[in-house]
């Protein structure tokens, strides 16, 4: 066992000198230490002249040449004073035998250092006083120190000094029962790791959970559940963004998500998460729902909130919003399926969004969407192979003229033969095809189609001078080359431009921006007339009127449908057939299925229709009958 001494300097090296001066000091050996102090000590036994008596734990150096041993002493102690750790060595009576410089840096005492020899509860008491320890007190301190001490071989601890440092302390008894302390600065390795951790959760924009954090929020609330607190998961979509972005750009677009965030986070609770499942798509974690009106009643306001309009950079921006609720409770409780629910809900309630005069909207997760979802993705597989099967087939209705008492052209009509399925109506694949972006293939394959077999009508009955009206979609015009394939198609075919009509709803004219007004200029160049259809179920029908000339105004046939029944029915169809009159375009009314509707139509000025009453849409084959039999039955 080494002697103990008072040195005049807190430093190592005074120690380890005066020690050497007296003829003997004892040095901890490498075993069990930290791989820092080992190294220093690894040298420090290389550098000794004497070979060590024992190994492993203690080398004792005996009266060397006093030089050299001076000269190691010197480097020794530069070396224990420069770690970068603090570091103290107690002796088996919890006496002071080493610490170094460092060990002030994050301890820092008043007066003199610790001599040598100074007693643990002395130094844990001053260090106390010294205000390093501000939760507990010297006592406290000494006995859960001297109870690890006595217990442990080894033990670590952390602590967080009022000056902001984290301490990472290390404690190892040495085989001798002297213990060896090492105190490192983990501050900002700390700091860094945190912020890892939270970069991996979080959404660098919006600086919300991402989709992984949200994840392991309902993991924890679905804990909760099962101890009877219900939570719901709200799945929250900005509609039309992509629009913003378009026009107004991506900061403008990113300054609006964050803005939207914080709307967000300011419409919930505290104890509910919301977070960001990536591009315009957000979701809350409404803890303590009440199933499911408070999820509801917390959508609507959401609605609310976020379709106020934003002002982002001088730009006055305004969204749609839809919301999907799912409702956490026993039986679903996986953060996947969760989601998955709550984003069919989602899906319905943009199926919805979709319709005319709908600004937004929520609906709950009903087991049924789970059901439909899976019959969609059936059909979506179905549909990716149905070109290639032939099964795509054009059925055509014919368009009546009023004045001329005869048919004036045919509008072709998508149908579907599955081969399992039967017929299939094209409300029932057209949106899916519209998602998939299946719509632009079978766009193309519906415009050579229908100007191939107009080309055919060659009636004696004028057949040649037939129209031949396409419906577009909107996903047509948004994808590039709609004008190269109408223009291929007639090209191919070899119908005149002036046969084509082309049918395009509102939802064109919702992204219009000044590619999609071009777009129709150019298809009206090609000397295709341009319809504008179901009218008046949008809510801005007129304004579309004026931001582009159409030719043609097809009425929807809901108003036709209400003529007999309802004076506002005949009163809007009255009014779009003098808008037609004064604008000096046609008008068509659809949905004509009885005499009496055909009567007051007539009376209203409307110059075309289109109905049950004359024929429903049937196979290309019978178009040359009804091109003969049409005007007949009208004229009766
Ligand atoms: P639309 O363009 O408004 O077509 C008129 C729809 O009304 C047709 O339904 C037609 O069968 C139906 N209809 C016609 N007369 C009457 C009537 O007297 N009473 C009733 N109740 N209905 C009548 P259909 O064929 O089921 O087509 C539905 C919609 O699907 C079309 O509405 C159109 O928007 C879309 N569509 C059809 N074919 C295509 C296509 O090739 N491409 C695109 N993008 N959409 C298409
Ligand atoms: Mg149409
Ligand atoms: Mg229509």
């Amino acid at each position: 066992m080494g002697r103990l001494f008072a040195p005049d300097t807190a430093s190592i090296g005074a120690t380890v000198r005066q020690n050497l001066r007296d003829g003997e000091v004892q040095v901890p050996g490498r075993h069990g230490l930290p791989e820092t102090i080992a190294r220093v000590i690894r040298r420090f036994n290389r550098l000794a002249t004497h070979s060590a008596s024992g190994s492993g734990a203690t080398t004792i150096l005996r009266q060397p040449h006093k030089a050299a041993l001076l000269r190691m002493n010197a480097r020794f102690a530069a070396a224990i004073d420069n770690l970068a750790q603090g570091l103290v060595i107690l002796d088996r009576d919890h006496r002071l035998i080493v610490n170094n410089r460092r060990l002030y840096d994050f301890y820092p005492v008043s007066g003199p250092p610790f001599a040598m020899g100074t007693q643990l509860r002395d130094i844990i008491a001053r260090n106390v006083a010294n205000g390093h320890h501000p939760d507990c007190t010297a006592e406290q301190l000494y006995c859960d120190m001297r109870a690890r001490l006595d217990l442990g071989v080894r033990f670590s601890f952390r602590h967080a000094l009022p000056s902001g440092l984290l301490i990472q302390a290390q404690w190892q008894r040495l085989p001798d029962l002297s213990w060896v302390g090492t105190y490192e600065d983990i501050t900002e390795q700390q700091q860094s790791s945190a912020r890892i951790a939270h970069m991996t959760r979080h959404d660098g924009l919006t600086d919300l959970v991402n989709r992984d954090g949200f994840c392991e929020a309902i993991t924890r609330a679905a804990a909760r559940t099962r101890r009877g607190d219900a939570f719901a998961v709200l799945a929250v979509r900005l509609d039309r963004f992509t629009k913003i972005t378009d026009t107004l750009g991506h900061g403008i677009g990113n300054a609006l998500l964050r803005e939207a965030a914080s709307r967000l986070c300011r419409s919930v609770r505290e104890a509910d998460e919301v977070g960001r499942l990536g591009g315009e798509e957000f979701a809350i974690l409404q803890t303590a729902a009440e199933p499911p009106d408070g999820a509801e009643s917390l959508a609507r306001r959401i609605i609310e909130v976020l379709s106020l309009p934003f002002t982002i950079e001088g730009n006055e921006v305004s969204v749609g919003v839809t919301v999907g609720i799912a409702m956490g409770d026993t039986a679903m409780i996986e953060p996947e399926a969760i989601l998955r629910s709550a984003a069919l809900a989602l899906a319905e309630a943009r199926a919805d969004f979709d319709r005319p005069n709908c600004r937004g909207g929520y609906r709950v997760f009903a087991a049924a969407m789970g059901e439909a979802a899976t019959a969609r993705r059936a059909i979506e597989a179905d549909l990716r192979h149905a070109l290639d099967r032939n099964e795509l087939v054009l059925f055509y209705q014919p368009l009546v003229n009023i004045g001329e008492r005869r048919v004036s052209g045919f509008e072709a009509l998508l149908r579907w033969r599955h081969p399992v399925k039967g017929l299939i109506p094209p409300d029932a694949f057209i949106p899916l095809a519209e998602e998939t972006g299946l719509i632009v293939p079978i766009g193309e394959w519906v415009l050579r189609t229908a100007c191939a077999e107009a080309m055919g009508w060659d009636v004696a009955d004028g057949g040649t001078s037939l129209r031949v009206a396409v419906n577009l979609s909107a996903v047509q015009f948004a994808s590039p080359g709609l004008v190269e394939i109408v223009e291929d198609a007639l090209a191919w075919s070899g119908l005149p431009g002036e046969r084509l009509e082309l049918e395009v709803t509102e939802s064109v004219l919702l992204q219009d921006n000044t590619a999609t007004l071009e777009t129709l200029h150019r298809l009206r160049s090609l000397g295709a007339r341009i319809s504008m259809d179901d009218f008046g179920t949008g809510y801005s029908s007129l304004s579309y009127l004026r931001s582009f000339p159409f030719d043609k105004i097809k009425s929807d046939k809901s108003f036709v449908q209400g003529l007999t029944q309802s004076g506002e029915s005949d009163a809007i169809v009255r009014a779009i057939a003098g808008l037609g009159i004064s604008l000096g375009i046609a008008t068509t009314a659809e949905g004509v299925e009885t005499f009496a509707q055909l009567q007051c139509l007539i009376a209203d000025g409307c110059t075309e229709v289109q109905g049950y009453f004359f024929s429903p849409p049937r196979p290309a084959a019978e178009v040359p009958g009804l091109i003969l039999s049409t005007p007949a039955r009208q004229v009766a």
